[in-house]
């Protein structure tokens, strides 16, 4: 008989999905070249959506949900990885068609799956995650378009949330002055610890404004939150800066002119972090490891959680009442 561990186990009775911890093999896990016992998962958003059948995130359940893992190599198929190396996956299909990060066992495709940087513990890259890895790609969009602290201020919306926190760490530690959208007034004194020097209210970062063009007073924005506010934002863009978008918790639909493109010349930028090409995966890691290592997110912003603890964790983010990163001590 193989060895049993526990994993997050969602199943589906009459349309409703629910969670609960349960006892399974590696017989149970799909296929894939490398066996990784999980020290390490966390909470986002997308989590919070495969845990319901509406998120349409999960096609067929019984499902391990989870979209991020870091933990140890027990056995490899290929030549890339050995027993005992430290690596970490975000993205692809793990979590989403392919059982992900919420069991002590996984079992996934090497092509997967990259080394932990130097610099970063598993728990580290785990309270960073698929979202601390979206701001960091939000970030590179900036920079690459040659925005500098000299350019001007910066907005970061959602900032109360898991791309958002880790986003205004990033800036303010890189010496951007960082203002910190929030819907969360409470959370505005946590949002100066991590380093903005500015919080408004998300009335205040999406206020509809009539005309083609506002008072053009960002050098750029990270918008995980979308929605009809994306496009009062463009706006408020200054000459040459970047929007960086990621996300869709405010909507996902959202009207623009071409004014900001043609007479600002500003860029919108898509981040995604699923299918992000290796090398880019690799050079983005290794800065969060190093020089844009949010230190500010470890030491204010991390709930740590057990499997047991799931539910509501995965309830609370889709009810965009998570703050910071939750991060998940899986064995
Ligand atoms: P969180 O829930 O942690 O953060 C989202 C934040 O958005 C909330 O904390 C809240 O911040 C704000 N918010 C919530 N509801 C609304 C609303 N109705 N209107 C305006 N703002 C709202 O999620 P994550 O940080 O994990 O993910 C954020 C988004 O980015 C999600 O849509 C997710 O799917 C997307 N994402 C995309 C990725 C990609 O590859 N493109 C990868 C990772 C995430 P506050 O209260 O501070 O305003």
């Amino acid at each position: 008989m193989t060895e049993k561990f526990r994993a997050f186990w969602l199943e589906e009775s009459e349309g409703k999905v629910t969670g609960s911890i349960k006892e399974i093999g590696t017989e149970d896990l799909p296929q894939g070249e490398v066996l990784i016992r999980v020290r390490y998962s966390d909470v986002n958003y997308k989590d919070g959506l495969a845990s319901i059948k509406e998120g349409r995130v999960v096609r067929e359940y019984p499902f391990v949900p989870g979209i991020d893992l870091a933990g140890e190599v027990i056995a490899s198929e290929d030549s890339r990885f050995a027993a005992g190396d430290q690596v970490l996956c975000t993205g692809y299909g793990l979590g989403v068609s392919h059982f992900g990060g919420y069991s002590e066992q996984a079992r996934v495709p090497a092509d997967w799956l990259i080394k932990l940087p130097q610099g970063l513990s598993a728990r580290e890259a785990m309270i960073l995650g698929t979202a601390g890895f979206t701001a960091g790609m939000s970030v590179e969009a900036i920079l690459r378009a040659g925005i500098t602290p000299d350019s001007g201020p910066v907005l970061v919306t959602g900032a109360s949330g898991g791309v958002g926190s880790v986003a205004v760490a990033i800036l303010a530690k890189l010496g951007f002055e960082v203002t910190a959208s929030s819907g969360k007034e409470q959370e505005w004194e946590l949002l100066k610890k991590l380093g903005a020097a500015r919080t408004v209210s998300r009335e205040e970062a999406q206020a509809p404004s009539k005309g083609p063009l506002g008072k053009g007073t960002w050098a750029a924005i990270v918008d995980p939150v979308g929605g009809a506010g994306t496009g009062e934002r463009l706006k408020t863009i200054a000459y040459r800066g970047v929007l960086a978008l990621s996300g869709l918790t405010g909507g996902g639909d959202f009207g623009t002119s071409v004014h900001p493109f043609i007479l600002r010349g500003v860029t919108l930028a898509g981040i995604d972090s699923v299918q992000c090409p290796v090398p880019l995966r690799l050079d983005v890691w290794k800065k969060l490891a190093g020089e844009w290592k949010p230190d500010a997110v470890f030491e204010q912003a991390v709930h740590e959680l057990t499997l047991e603890q799931l539910p509501d964790a995965l309830s609370r983010i889709l009810k965009g009442q998570a703050v910071g990163r939750q991060l998940v001590k899986v064995s």
